[in-house]
């Protein structure tokens, strides 16, 4: 399991706790020295121990959630001048909820993306045959849901394109828009996904349905409170804690006629993933030829 890239990752990350420890450590002697503080190193070291680790972490957390710098390649909402609101299902398909999660969206004529897990397409192929025959988006949520950072190279590359090959195979359509497992990314997988012609989406709103015990008048609430023009909404059709599968999903499932009622009655139009990304479709702009 030891691979040489997560073993040289590991020391960096340790390195730079060191580095970050020593840093507070001589902040620290500064400061006791300034007040004429008779207090030891002893007491010091370790609370600079600790600092540098915190402050490490939360800099690994703001790495893997949000990355650093201009980011034009990764989606996480569209356009708030908009009123447009696309809705969108992760870790699935599965039986038990996207079925009935489908007659929803059937019944209120409603468009959603299902960013689908391949071991998951494997295991329910007329699952997901169905969600495309509804005429709603697919993407690519890898084969098997494992955090992508803390993946080798291979790993990372072999959990895309897996996941991408099983999806077009029983589908039959190329998943143009690919989401990372929990939303943790790294420059590894946003190389892949734009050498693969995938588009890289997150979300704006998070019904945080996932929750142990999350009822569906706390989801209908949280997105009445919420929901604004451009808003990407993240429900689970699918997933658990700790495991790909086996979560309780029946409350996304009762909510979910609600949830569509009440963001239509906010004026907002529910549209394709794309639609809301990239404005309006193909088809509905007027075919013009200009001169040169
Ligand atoms: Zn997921």
């Amino acid at each position: 399991m030891l691979n040489p890239e997560f073993v040289l990752r590991v020391i960096v990350f340790l390195g730079a706790v060191v580095i970050f420890s020593w840093i507070y450590w001589r902040i620290g002697t500064r400061l006791l020295g300034l007040f004429k503080l008779k207090i030891r190193n002893v007491f010091l070291l370790p609370i600079a121990a600790v600092l540098g680790g915190i402050s490490m972490f939360l800099l690994l957390t703001v790495w893997v959630y949000h990355g650093f710098g201009y980011q034009p390649d990764i989606y996480r909402v569209g356009d708030r001048a908009s009123n447009k609101v696309a809705i969108t299902f992760d870790d699935g398909p599965s039986e038990e909820f996207t079925l009935p999660i489908l007659d929803v969206l059937k019944e209120l004529d409603a468009p959603a993306t299902f960013f689908m897990v391949g071991k998951h397409v494997e295991k329910y192929p007329h699952v997901a045959q169905r969600i495309v025959e509804e005429g709603h988006s697919i993407g690519n949520h890898t084969q098997n849901h494992r955090n992508l950072p803390t993946l080798s190279t291979v790993e990372l590359h072999k959990e895309v394109m897996e996941a991408t090959a099983i999806i077009t195979e029983v589908t039959g359509v190329y998943p143009t828009l690919i989401r990372p497992p929990r939303g943790m990314y790294d420059d590894r997988f946003r190389r892949l996904a734009k050498l693969l012609g995938q588009e890289i989406v997150l979300w704006s709103i998070s019904t945080r349905d996932w929750r142990y015990g999350v009822t569906p008048i706390y989801i209908e609430r949280f997105v009445d409170s919420r929901v604004r023009g451009g808003d990407i909404i993240l429900f689970h059709d699918s997933g658990a804690l700790v495991s790909s599968e086996g979560g309780d999903r029946k409350a996304t499932v009762l909510s979910l006629a609600n949830v569509i009622a009440i963001i239509r009655a906010k004026g907002l139009e529910i549209v394709p993933l794309a639609e809301l990304l990239h404005g309006a479709p193909p088809e509905a702009s007027p075919q013009v030829d200009r001169p040169e």
